[in-house]
């Protein structure tokens, strides 16, 4: 049994029992059993099943979403538009069974015509920071392609995943079809990994665990997607908004009490408006509300754990070069106030993920010192440039390394776009007209017309 905490009060919210290696793999065999009925439903019924279930969700999304207050700390605010994204994500995904298209080939001797098939088993394993959106985004397109699924939660965060494993169900869902098995990583996970019947993983979480996972799928040839780290750039030029871009910098790393693969956590300043941006930003980092995230007025909770309070903790020793903090809650709850550091570019708060509230803030020269600044890391995951210079904002777009970036905003995340990482922030993308294809083989036919 795992105890689940309420990381904004330290009290225990649930015992969730943690599945072990055999149930595993009789669960993968489970799905491997119903893999060719699910797959043989009719397109149209398939679809209607998934618009029966996002219609479920959608009917439990306060539910879900306190829930998802009560486990992660989430602001009730983030924890119901999470909700509401499942129920979109399987919206979106029901309009693609009856659109699997395959290609018709021009060839000699013949027809030639490409079918899209179910890559089979796939197996989900997802981080605590977003725990419902991550899983949907892996189970509904996987689902429409004619998938079974296996979905592995966090250790800390599988309440609101266990939920939908029964919303599939009341939606009618056949069983086996999508099942959720709370456990450890090192059990769960990879039997995922290792268990051949599994023909699919998609990973999101840290990019330590994403290269042993797809080492391990590379024993198999197995499919991987991986979603993974991030330290992306918020880049500030002079002839910004400057007013709008120091009022949004704290949500573009703050929100979900940074604990969000695409925070912003390094703010580039030109250096002839740096002092004058400090300026502007120190109040709105002083304003952002932090504590009960129950309340709707909150805008940023606890972290999720103690070992998530003291790994963050430790980016801000006593002699770091703090600019300025906001308030944070004191008592039981794992709490850290907004941290603006103002940093050099070999400093360990600049270049390492900290998966927290810190932020730090570092001047650049010119166009081509910003880009440079901002592709100086191993990841690259999201970004913001703000400037009200068209061309500029494009030709830095298209220059830095990296998967989605907003113009004088820090939305990444809608889910008919495609969302992913460049370098170690990962592998293919989810999301999107395309993300089906990472739950499809494609195979050719030739027929002869000659004999
Ligand atoms: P983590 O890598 O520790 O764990 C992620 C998941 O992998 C958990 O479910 C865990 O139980 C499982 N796992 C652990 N060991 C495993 C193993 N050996 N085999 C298979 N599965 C295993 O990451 P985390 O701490 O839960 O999440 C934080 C990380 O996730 C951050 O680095 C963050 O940037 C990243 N993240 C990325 C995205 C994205 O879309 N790129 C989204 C959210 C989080």
């Amino acid at each position: 049994m795992f105890s689940v905490i309420n990381p904004a009060n330290e009290t225990v919210v649930a015992q969730v029992p943690l599945t072990s290696a055999e149930a595993t793999d009789e669960a993968i065999a489970r799905s491997k059993s119903v893999l060719g009925a699910w797959k043989d439903v009719a397109p149209g019924d398939r679809a209607m099943l998934l618009r029966r279930f996002a219609a479920v969700v959608r009917d439990h999304a306060e539910e879900l979403a306190q829930l998802e207050v009560t486990n992660a700390g989430h602001t009730i605010g983030n924890a119901r538009w999470e909700a509401g994204n499942v129920a979109n994500v399987l919206e979106y995904y029901a309009g693609a069974p009856e659109r699997l298209f395959g290609q018709q080939i021009p060839v000699p001797g013949g027809i030639d015509i490409t079918f899209k098939e179910p890559v089979g088993v796939v197996g989900i394993i997802v981080p605590w920071n977003f725990p419902m959106p991550i899983a949907g985004w892996g189970f509904a397109p996987a689902l429409a392609a004619g998938c079974t699924v296996v979905l592995k939660p966090a250790e800390v965060t599988p309440l609101t995943a266990m939920r939908l494993g029964e919303l599939a169900l009341q939606a009618g869902i056949p069983d086996h079809v999508f099942q959720v098995l709370p456990g450890k990583g090192s059990v769960v996970g990879q039997r995922f990994v290792d268990n051949d019947t599994v023909r699919k993983v998609v990973f999101t979480g840290s990019t330590a665990v994403g290269q042993q996972v797809m080492a391990g799928c590379a024993k198999q040839v197995k499919a991987v997607t991986l979603e993974l780290g991030g330290k992306s750039a918020n880049i500030i030029f002079a002839d910004a908004d400057l007013e709008k871009a120091a009022a949004t910098a704290p949500y573009g790393v703050f929100d979900n009490a940074g604990q969000d693969c695409c925070a912003r956590s390094r703010i580039l300043v030109q250096a002839s408006v740096y002092d004058r941006f400090m300026e502007l930003l120190e109040p709105a980092v002083k304003g952002v509300k932090v504590g009960d995230p129950s309340l709707e007025s909150t805008e940023m909770g606890p972290l999720i754990t103690k070992a998530q309070l003291d790994t963050v903790a430790s980016f801000v020793p006593d002699e770091a070069a703090v600019a300025f903090r906001g308030d944070a809650p004191t008592g039981a709850g794992y709490w850290f106030p907004p941290t603006v550091l103002t940093a050099t570019e070999n400093d360990r708060a600049y270049r390492e993920e900290i998966f927290g509230p810190v932020v730090t803030v570092v001047p650049f020269t010119d166009e081509a010192d910003a880009i440079r600044m901002a592709n100086d890391s191993e990841y690259g995951l999201s970004g913001s440039i703000w400037s009200q210079n068209l061309g500029r904002a494009i030709r830095v777009a298209r220059g830095v390394e990296t998967g989605n970036l907003s113009v004088n905003s820090h939305s990444s995340v809608r889910y008919w776009t495609p969302f992913g990482g460049y370098k170690k922030s990962g592998l293919g993308r989810e999301l999107g007209p395309d993300a089906l294809d990472a739950f499809c083989e494609t195979k050719n036919v030739f027929i002869a017309t000659d004999n």
